[in-house]
């Protein structure tokens, strides 16, 4: 079993070998060492490129000078590495503690665990055997999982979440302004659930607000892992019968402000019967006095849309990709389009349109005084893993592009 410590202390690593030799009664291990994950990655890199062992156990430190373990992280959720064991040592409190956990599961990485400082080698070992167990009982990748009213209390759990990302655009400049958080389930490496099939069955079964609550959890601990995505607003879709849940906006308004450095903002999935209740204008009420903007989904969807914009104070009206994405051709969505535009303009709130896949539409949407722009003409909505390669990649090629279209 051939096993990598990673850690920027000598006497760390020596501990931990010594303790990993002492338990290893049958002579199997084989052990490296690296002093950062800058070491590490290159490590593991050359291993995979020369064919030589394959680690069967990564012991990361989290806080390390040359590479910290979150680019352990990042190089395994990255890479053909992703398959190789990985457990996380820190010091950290809890709290971090369970923030890398929710990342980590968050890459669907072959994670054994987080342990506190100093390690309890034997403990670790223990559960990476329980952790093998576990996987080999899977089913193999390609026998579907169904999603349906007996298993979704079942399947809706952190594990099985898996958040992608979609760009917001500026029209006028063309940079990056946010993100939309769009949910998925990954049962067991089986492929993506949407949530078109998950979300009723969610409702249905009254776990709306968990499901809210692991999205937020999760996006937020993403913005939070890598600081440079503060830059980028948060949008996360919520419907508006979580807002009848008071347990629900407390914990939204808990959360914002332990990050308030995130530009949180709420998108409102519309539904006729409810949003209008006193409830539901309170909870409401209550976000956006906690400075947690609202995003009014879907605009144009359904009749009583008027009805919402004089009764809230919207900061964002989102336009349907139903009526977007084929304005070029279909004067009647035109002409919708066009309205919706002038009058977020008039109301003096931020527009975006959904669903933008071609480059006449976008033309179209910037000659209407459109703001923001969202669809796949920009990106699919992109995995977590991907995200800060794409923005990268994004800005590099974008600035001189975009001017001159
Ligand atoms: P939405 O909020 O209107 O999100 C936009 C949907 O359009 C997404 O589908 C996105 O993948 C898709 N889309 C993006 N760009 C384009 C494009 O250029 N053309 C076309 N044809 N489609 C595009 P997705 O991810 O399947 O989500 C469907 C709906 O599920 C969302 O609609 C949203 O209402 C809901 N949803 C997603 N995640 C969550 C969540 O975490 N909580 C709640 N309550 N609802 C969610
Ligand atoms: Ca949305
Ligand atoms: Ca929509």
């Amino acid at each position: 079993m051939n096993i990598l410590i990673v850690d920027d202390q000598a006497f760390i690593r020596a501990s931990i070998k010594n303790e990993l030799l002492a338990l290893d009664n049958e002579h199997n291990f084989k052990i490296f060492e690296a002093d950062g994950g800058n070491e590490a990655i290159k490590l593991m890199e050359k291993h995979a490129i020369h064919g030589l062992e394959v680690f069967d156990l990564v012991i990361a430190d989290l806080k390390m000078d040359n590479g910290d373990g979150l680019a352990v992280i990042n190089h395994l959720a990255t890479t053909k590495n992703k398959s190789i064991p990985l457990a996380i040592i820190s010091s950290s409190d809890i709290r971090t503690l369970e923030l890398i956990s929710n990342i980590i599961n968050g890459f669907n990485l072959n994670f054994v665990g987080v342990y506190q400082k100093p390690l309890k080698v034997g403990a670790l070992l223990k559960d990476l055997v329980q952790h093998r167990d576990k996987k080999e009982d899977l089913p193999k990748v390609g026998s579907q999982v169904l999603c349906n009213e007996y298993n979704i209390t079942e399947l809706l759990n952190e594990d099985n979440l898996f958040l992608c990302y979609q760009p917001k655009i500026e029209i006028i400049s063309g940079k990056i302004v946010g993100f939309e958080v769009l949910a998925r389930l990954c049962v067991k490496g089986d492929g993506f659930i949407y949530p078109d099939k998950f979300i009723p069955l969610a409702e249905r079964a009254g776990l709306n607000c968990q499901l809210a609550k692991l999205v937020l959890n999760q996006a937020l601990s993403q913005w939070q892992l890598f600081p440079i995505l503060k830059d980028y607003s948060l949008s996360v879709n919520i419907s508006a019968s979580d807002l009848l849940s008071i347990d629900f906006i407390d914990y939204v308004i808990e959360k914002h402000l332990n990050t308030s450095d995130i530009k949180l903002m709420l998108e409102l999935t519309e539904s006729q019967d409810t949003i209008n209740q006193d409830k539901t204008l309170q909870a409401l009420a209550k976000l956006i006095i906690n400075n947690i903007p609202i995003s009014l989904d879907d605009f144009g969807k359904s009749y009583s849309t008027f009805d919402r914009l004089d009764s809230i104070p919207f900061d964002e009206i989102k336009i349907d990709k139903d009526f977007v994405s084929d304005l070029d051709s279909n004067n009647q969505h035109l002409v919708i389009v066009e309205s919706i535009i002038a009058l977020a303009n008039k109301l003096n709130v931020n527009v975006v349109a959904e669903g933008v896949e071609t480059a006449a539409v976008l033309k179209q949407l910037k000659n209407l005084g459109c703001d923001t722009a969202q669809g796949y003409y920009f990106s699919p909505p992109i995995e977590g893993r991907h995200l800060l390669n794409w923005i990268n990649e994004y800005n590099l090629r974008d600035e001189e592009n975009y001017a001159a279209c």
